[in-house]
């Protein structure tokens, strides 16, 4: 064999090694995994964290890259989530609102039917990635990825009774899952035990207490407290149960819990303090000072409500570091809270004030630590395509936050469009329960 010949033979060789060699290090893959809580913010949880409530947030926090994470107004779940999944503008992705109305005068949730645009998950599946997901907004009936994918109608089999279980079939892809899934139901559906295992206030029985004589079925949000108790225990285990199990590109899962309480947590303050905090709210002569203290007082309030978000956040990080060491945590919620005449909430906000941050941890082998300047939801579902080394959508509104990480990525682009399931339009259970929801909740009126 002549010299030149060999070099090049060898060469060949090596590079095929090479090739089987990356194609068979599964350990080394890229995996994701998407933790929602909604309504989380800094204000609330940082004095907390400072206090040294929460020890495993606060090395958390110190280990990886954090923000004030930027969203929009109207600041309702369904539309922020959205964008988070789609990385575009509400007008772009069609979820503007909870509600419209219909010609006929009937009131209709938006749901999965009105999207107009690729989720994260359906993006990766064109790549050839699998994923899980569970619990988003406006996700019923689940997009057939190739993967598991649970919608947000699932979670109400956790406050139904096993009679009517098979209304939930069609909450669950692919069916298979179906079995363990109400497995998990009947095993997490019991409000005293919920309260005892997660640690969550049993803020039901406190309001009866605090309020004697008050009926609380007449009291918006907390009237329906057992419920959303309930509903995130159950969606808890399966998520872990996904967690353990599932071999995946792509997870995410959504809780609920941090912003249901933060609409009736007010209740719990001090009688006269929040008498004379809601007078200052409605003649809007409450001060910095007065804002300030107000929000410590409802942070010490949600300390057991952040622990119970501190140990799902560190037993899950348990699981996955055990299984794959180059696993990426993007932890965030889509808004924050903040006082103004309408109380403590994040919408229906004066047009002076702008929409309440919500928080995003993004922590892997290869983060860089500290603060990011400029973080907002649409960054999101760029950030992780650019993480995969795949091409960001062309007309996505976010950018790549590729300060966050150490390693090189070359931005390309790439249009994804959203290709229709041929399902039928809408699920009228599903609407109708969706109905409900909001209106107890107090996002729409009756
Ligand atoms: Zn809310």
């Amino acid at each position: 064999m002549k010299r030149r010949e060999f070099v090049k033979k060898s060469f060949i060789i090596t590079a095929g090694l090479n090739a089987v060699y990356c194609g068979t290090k599964k350990k080394d893959k890229i995996k994701v995994i998407l933790l929602g809580f909604d309504g989380v913010n800094w204000p609330t949880l940082d004095p907390l964290i400072e206090k040294g409530k929460l020890p495993f947030l606060k090395k958390l926090k110190e280990e990886s890259a954090w923000a004030y994470f930027k969203t929009f107004k109207p600041a309702k779940s369904n539309v922020v989530w959205t964008s988070i999944a789609s990385g575009k503008t509400m007008l772009k992705h069609g979820i503007v609102d909870f509600v419209y109305l219909k010609k006929n005068g009937l009131k209709v949730p938006y749901s999965k039917s009105d999207r107009r645009e690729p989720l994260i998950w359906q993006i990766l599946d064109e790549h050839k990635k699998r994923s899980a997901v569970l619990n988003w907004w406006c996700s019923h009936p689940p997009d057939k990825i190739n993967g598991v994918m649970a919608s947000d109608f699932l979670r109400r089999m956790a406050t139904s009774k096993p009679e009517i279980f098979h209304k939930f079939v069609n909450a669950v892809h692919p069916v298979t899952y179906y079995k363990k899934f109400k497995e998990l139901a009947l095993l997490n559906n019991d409000y005293l035990k919920i309260v005892k295992k997660t640690g969550l206030p049993d803020f039901d029985g406190l309001y009866k207490k605090n309020y004697p004589g008050k009926d609380i079925s007449k009291v918006p949000v907390i009237k329906s407290y057992k419920a959303y108790a309930r509903h995130d225990a159950y969606i808890e285990e399966v998520s872990r149960h996904l967690l353990k199990n599932e071999d995946v590109d792509f997870f995410a899962t959504y809780f609920r819990f941090p912003d249901v309480i933060q609409h009736f947590i007010t209740l719990f303050l001090d009688q006269e303090y929040k008498e004379n905090l809601k007078k200052h709210l409605i003649n809007e002569t409450l001060t910095r000072e007065m804002n300030d203290e107000a929000v410590l007082k409802i942070s010490d309030l949600l300390e057991p409500v952040y622990r119970y978000m501190e140990n799902i956040i560190k037993d899950y990080m348990e699981i996955e570091r055990k299984k794959n060491k180059n696993t990426y945590f993007f932890i965030m919620s889509d808004h924050g809270f903040s006082l103004f005449r309408g109380g403590y909430n994040h919408y229906g906000l004066p047009d002076n004030m702008k929409a309440p941050d919500g928080f995003l941890l993004i922590n892997g082998p290869k983060v860089r630590q500290g603060m990011i300047k400029d973080a907002g939801v649409f960054d999101i579902t760029p950030t992780i395509l650019n993480l995969y080394d795949l091409p960001v959508g062309k007309n996505m509104d976010g950018r790549v936050l590729s300060e966050v990480f150490q390693l090189h990525r070359t931005k390309r682009f790439k249009t994804y469009k959203l290709k229709k399931e041929g399902e039928k339009e809408r699920d009228k259970t599903y609407d109708e329960e969706t109905l409900n929801d909001l209106k107890s909740i107090g996002y729409i009126n009756k």
